[in-house]
């Protein structure tokens, strides 16, 4: 009896070594390159090589390789301070400490993003489980994943590495500017 066709293909790929190819190709990033495409007028597009020399290499992994901090390593997981949380990439405003919740995760925990154009939304199965991916809406620089376990009132809680936010005091954010200063390699950075 012949096979179906979909479990030929399979073996096909596993005879020539393609399944760990294609598996990682189903996440949003390939390596380095990332496939996101912001919807901002003041978009921030750089090649991986530009942004290897403007970012820590914790920065890089994070923010352009969509790595992960271990969980309660980051500087920001029990940040109490008041103010405003932008991206380290790009300097986008992303998230109000208003918003920020003790998640118990490790990694800082927000129910809402600043604005409605702040943080972008990507498909992520490179675990093998779908998750959404969020992203700057600005610089597509990965910063973590949002779940629907979070408190009111969305009820989202946007699990977010300490490495791709760079915390600005309220006594600060109007030097943010708006719209917004681009800030290549975070507040600490200086403007393109
Ligand atoms: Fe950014």
């Amino acid at each position: 009896m012949t096979p179906p066709e979909d479990v030929m293909f399979r073996r096909d790929l596993l005879r020539f070594g393609l399944v760990a190819p294609l598996v990682a190709c189903s996440s949003s990033w390939a390596g380095s390159e990332r496939t996101f495409q912001s919807p901002r007028t003041d978009r921030v597009d750089l090649p991986a090589e530009k942004w290897r020399v403007l970012l820590t290499a914790e920065e890089f992994h994070v923010l352009r390789e969509a790595g992960t901090e271990r969980a309660f390593t980051g500087d920001l997981h029990d940040h109490h301070g008041d103010g405003v949380y932008v991206c380290a990439g790009c300097g986008l405003p992303l998230f109000d400490s208003k918003t920020k919740f003790d998640s118990g995760t490790g990694w800082p925990s927000f129910f809402q993003p600043i604005a409605a154009d702040a943080v972008g939304s990507l498909t992520d199965a490179s675990l093998g489980v779908v998750r959404t991916e969020s992203v700057c809406n600005r610089c597509g620089g990965h910063l973590g994943h949002v779940f629907d376990d979070g408190p009111k009132p969305t009820g989202l809680r946007y699990c977010m590495n300490s490495v791709s936010l760079d915390f600005v005091p309220r006594a600060d954010v109007s030097k943010i500017g708006e719209p917004p200063t681009v800030r290549l390699g975070g507040w600490q950075g200086g403007a393109p």
